[in-house]
């Protein structure tokens, strides 16, 4: 189901914690929300739509993927970008990672490893902010 996006920054400040099971609906609720907003949105994190939980939709190119409880293990390739949010209105500065590579698990809840780089990375690492309660 579409969500309404969460803009409050005090909310969106609060950390999440990790996923379980009984979250799956999150997860499909996440994409459908990120779908119903991919002409200005590629990726979105669950406190978003309201849910303090680690989950996690990404856009690259025609797909959209989740990922649940991601963890960053390796990162490389520092450099400076500027990033826009659907919860706040123009863009900040920040520092990314060109290469990263994540723990998650996959919507069926299964663990996976992946590695990333460019756009779909940095996707992820403004997602993974998000759950951290870190806006940009
Ligand atoms: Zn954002």
């Amino acid at each position: 189901m579409v969500k309404k996006i969460v803009k409050d920054p005090l909310f969106l400040a609060q950390k999440s914690v990790d996923a379980t099971e009984v979250d799956k609906q999150v997860v499909t609720d996440l994409l459908d929300t990120l779908r119903a907003n991919l002409d200005h949105c590629v990726g979105m994190a669950a406190n978003m739509i309201g849910v303090k939980k680690n989950i996690i939709v990404v856009a690259a190119g025609p797909f959209q993927f989740a990922m649940i409880n991601p963890v960053i293990t390796k990162k490389s390739g520092a450099y400076q970008t500027e990033e826009g949010c659907l919860s706040l209105e123009g863009v900040r500065p920040c520092k990314r990672y060109q290469e990263i590579e994540v723990d998650y698990l996959d919507q069926s809840f299964k663990k996976q490893h992946g590695k990333y780089s460019g756009w779909t990375a940095q996707i992820i690492q403004h997602e993974i902010d998000h759950c951290n309660g870190i806006v940009i």
